[in-house]
């Protein structure tokens, strides 16, 4: 399971991509199957860009914090349901790895969380997809994916599995 925006495809919030040009490099080896939580839990594209507020994405998915758009929305359910869209289609595929976007409140593993506490934080798919034991990587600051460290880990992941 890959970030979608990390494939080029438009689907952030400005209607633009992120597309990696190193997670490009695993096109030819490697299935990777693109998803977009924000979308998948019904919000359009382009949309308001929201924030985590009052906590990260444990906390929202235990319905104890927020995500609140720049428009004042709450958007809490469209995230809670966008990322069971995306656990839905991680179950379908037994897909048991996500390579996820930074500093997204769907997304990132380490994301800025607004208002009390304050700091840093899964997103809220990340945060699901980590309570279902899926192993996430993200795509550090600069847009960077170390492939190398990757193939490593998928080598030795399918070795486990012979
Ligand atoms: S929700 Fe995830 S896949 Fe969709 S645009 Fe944001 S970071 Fe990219």
């Amino acid at each position: 399971m890959v970030s979608a925006c990390l494939l080029g495809i438009h689907c952030r919030y400005d209607g633009g991509h992120s597309a990696c040009s190193d997670l490009m490099e695993l096109i030819p080896s490697v299935s990777l199957i693109p998803f977009c939580p924000e979308q998948l839990g019904g919000l359009s594209t382009p949309r308001s860009p929201a924030n985590m507020t009052g906590g990260d994405g444990y906390d929202i998915l235990a319905a104890k914090a927020k995500v609140i758009n720049a428009d004042g929305h709450d958007v809490t359910q469209a995230f809670v349901k966008g990322a069971e869209e995306a656990n839905a289609i991680a179950l379908v595929l037994k897909a048991s790895i996500a390579i996820m976007k930074d500093r997204s409140p769907s997304c990132g593993i380490n994301t800025p969380v607004y208002e009390k506490p304050v700091g840093y934080g899964v997103g809220v798919t990340a945060a699901l997809f980590n309570s279902r034991g899926i192993k996430l990587f993200e795509v550090t600051k600069g847009g960077h994916f170390s492939c190398r460290k990757f193939q490593t880990f998928l080598e030795q992941f399918n070795d486990f599995w012979k």
